[in-house]
């Protein structure tokens, strides 16, 4: 029996339309952007200042002290600006500007070969925090941090995650085809960091090819195996993954490494890899663009500060304009009112669809069936926590165990009363955040 988890729903997948092209790389003229908060944790603090030369590779900001990322130069050019600029969030966030002079010139290090077997644990985590690498599945948790746990020796599962639930969304599937030594390459890296560990492939059975593949490059190693996973949302949320593999339940307080697991996204883990062993940090990504306003939906190779109506030109451009605009999949991405705004380390895709695509349901009155407690894989019950939430009482919503929430999107999805559930329940989560920190100041002074 495919393994999964307790709730989700089945979405149309999408899948259809890009899974079958192969990256292609673009090299883009325009300016380069570099949002210094395009991670969880601090701002990155910038070590350039304007009309500095600067090339590919070049570290132009540095992780701030605890959790922070790091961010480099994904084109050579000319600093030509640091001051704030609209990114994805819809905020506007201090950037580094670069005038790219389209030359793509490396800094020389760029490349050189590494062996990660004559590197200390520490050294790999430094490694990883210099180049910038965190979640590139949508989470931008920095990738250092993930890998320090309180002892190595207690990691028992390496869960590589390639589930790639949201509909849409190719990349991974690319990736793990397209790149797979360097994702068994992350990979072992990973095991040589935690020598009790299991590595596990955890890929919804929607991929079989990825399955096929992993499994007959991997049959043979005594530490790894895939885990073929039932196609269902939101089956790569963390929580929903660490329970599908292990059985192990995680829950908003408690760390995955605290139960012995840590989960890499599958361009996570080849960021690792091509940062450890090719002396190379986080400057490209690869980014999904799908539906049915573009000319030539794709997987495209970009990098990273690129205006993304730059990536739409260079990929071919829309066929007609679209309605709806999304950057990352179409449940928990961020519906965006212009392009003009950077491609960030976490931004996975950006689908475009047409008026056809695009539903406008009304809200009408919850006709308690349930549907919504049925589908939530945090065994919440939505009806009753977006009630506390209209009229006001976030601590009821609290007290309903509204954090545990993932903000997955699942209840909306299934809503026939077409309850906006999930973006109330992400006001809340705010709600409470704020309060619990006035909370702590309160008893700190
Ligand atoms: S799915 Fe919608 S209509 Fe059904 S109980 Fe939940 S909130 Fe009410
Ligand atoms: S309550 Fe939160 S976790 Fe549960 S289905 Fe809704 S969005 Fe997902």
């Amino acid at each position: 029996m495919k393994k999964t988890f307790r709730g989700g729903v089945h979405l149309y997948e999408g899948k259809q339309i890009t899974e079958n092209a192969a990256i292609q790389p673009l090299n883009p003229t325009g300016d380069a952007v570099y949002p210094l908060q395009q991670h969880i944790g601090r701002p990155a603090v910038p070590v350039v200042q304007k009309g500095d030369t600067v090339l590919v590779g070049q570290r132009i900001a540095e992780a701030a002290d605890g959790l922070s990322a790091s961010v480099s130069a994904t084109v050579s050019g000319t600093v030509k600006a640091i001051e704030p600029r609209l990114t994805i969030s819809g905020n506007m966030v201090m950037s580094i500007v670069i005038d790219n002079d389209e030359q793509y010139t490396p800094v020389s290090e760029i490349g050189e070969e590494r062996d990660f077997h004559d590197l200390r644990n520490d050294e790999i985590r430094q490694i990883a925090r210099e180049s910038g690498v965190v979640g590139l599945g949508g989470a931008g948790f920095p990738t250092d941090t993930k890998l320090t746990p309180a002892d190595d020796n207690k990691i028992d599962y390496i869960i590589i995650n390639g589930a790639e639930c949201e509909p849409y969304l190719t990349s991974d599937h690319r990736l793990m085809l397209e790149q797979t030594d360097a994702l068994l390459g992350g990979l072992r890296i990973l095991l040589h960091m935690f020598p009790n560990a299991e590595g596990v492939f955890a890929i919804e059975d929607n991929k079989p090819e990825c399955i096929k593949k992993l499994t007959h490059l991997t049959e043979t190693h005594p530490r790894v195996r895939v885990c073929p996973l039932k196609t269902k949302y939101p089956q790569g949320g963390e929580r929903s993954l660490i329970y599908a593999v292990t059985g192990r339940r995680v829950h908003s307080r408690v760390l995955p490494f605290q139960v012995g697991c840590i989960v890499h996204n599958v361009a996570t883990t080849i960021a690792l890899y091509r940062a450890v062993n090719e002396s190379t940090p986080l400057v490209r990504r690869v980014i999904t663009l799908s539906g049915d306003a573009f000319n030539n939906p794709g997987n495209y190779e970009v990098p990273i500060g690129t205006n993304l109506q730059e990536v739409v030109d260079l990929a071919g451009g829309f066929k007609q304009p679209p309605k709806k605009l999304i950057a990352g999949g179409p449940m928990m991405g961020t519906s965006l009112f212009t392009l003009d705004v950077p491609t960030m380390k976490t931004t996975s895709a950006l689908l475009a669809f047409t008026e056809d695509e695009v539903g406008d349901a009304k809200e009408t009155a919850c006709i308690r069936c349930g549907r919504c407690a049925q589908a939530c894989p945090a065994q919440l019950v939505p009806q009753m926590m977006v009630r506390a939430v209209r009229r006001g009482d976030i601590d009821e919503f609290e007290k309903m165990y509204g954090m545990e929430c993932v903000s997955c999107g699942s209840c909306s999805f299934i809503c026939p009363a077409h309850i906006p559930l999930t973006q109330s329940f992400i006001y809340a989560k705010k709600e409470v955040a704020d309060k619990r920190r006035r909370e702590k100041e309160g008893d700190k002074k």
